[in-house]
């Protein structure tokens, strides 16, 4: 575990809290975070920049004021967890929130940036302390990572999987087209089929028409048959 700083420790010059209370360092308002000097004694950073001449407050040992040292410790909080843990825990909560509330395209990018950033160490997470406690980042991170090229291969299987059904509809149209075609053809002969009928029982004079018909397409086609075979020892002639 690492060194933890009480919420109520104070520094010994300024009384304030440890990052608790912020104060003017450099032009920028920064917590007071402890440091510590050559002879052991810990200030906040603001009080020991501040100190003229450069010696220990409590037992007066001169120290080197550009060798301060930041203290990495974490800041121990009213409900027992260090800021580090605090907000590897939020990570994984907004994570769960994400996932029971259907994770959109939108969501699962920003989990995944807020993750890479926080194993990166960037926005001020991480730093040297992540080690082994960012497991629990690094799991989301490749959950995530897995889920979202799941969820583009599913979509991109819907894709298809609609193409097709719409294929399929329009195909099924054309057969029904086709149904409808075919069935009044089918009438239409039968139609035929009944009126010859009708004539050639009723009608001597249409049915010599027809049969003197019948015999013209007799001829013709015998004929063109003729002609066609003609043409057909023609064409081997020339062809030899
Ligand atoms: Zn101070
Ligand atoms: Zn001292």
């Amino acid at each position: 575990m690492p060194l933890h700083v009480h919420q109520s420790s104070t520094c010994d010059v300024c009384q304030e809290e440890y990052y608790n209370f912020s104060a003017l360092l450099d032009g920028e308002v920064v917590p007071r975070t402890p440091h510590g000097i050559g002879c052991g004694h810990v200030f906040c950073i603001q009080c020991l920049k501040a100190c003229r001449p450069s010696q220990c407050p409590l037992c007066r040992v001169p120290y080197d004021a550009t060798r301060i040292k930041k203290l990495h410790v974490d800041k121990h909080t009213a409900d027992g967890y260090d800021s580090f843990a605090k907000e590897e825990i939020r990570q994984v909560r907004s994570t769960v929130r994400g996932f029971e509330e259907g994770l959109s395209d939108q969501v699962i990018n920003e989990l995944l940036v807020e993750a890479s950033t926080w194993l990166n160490g960037g926005a001020g997470y991480g730093s040297s302390s992540t080690g082994i406690r960012s497991e629990a980042v690094k799991t989301i991170y490749d959950a995530l990572f897995r889920y979202k090229t799941i969820v583009r291969q599913t979509s991109s299987f819907e894709d298809e999987r609609r193409e097709l059904h719409r294929q399929i509809n329009i195909l099924k149209g054309e057969v029904l087209t086709a149904e409808v075609v075919e069935r009044s053809l089918i009438e239409e002969q039968t139609k035929m089929k009944a009126e010859v009928i009708r004539l050639l029982s009723n009608d001597n004079t249409t049915l010599n028409i027809l049969c003197s018909l019948t015999t013209d397409c007799a001829l013709w086609i015998n004929t063109s048959t003729i002609n066609t075979m003609k043409l057909g020892s023609l064409g081997k002639k020339i062809g030899n």
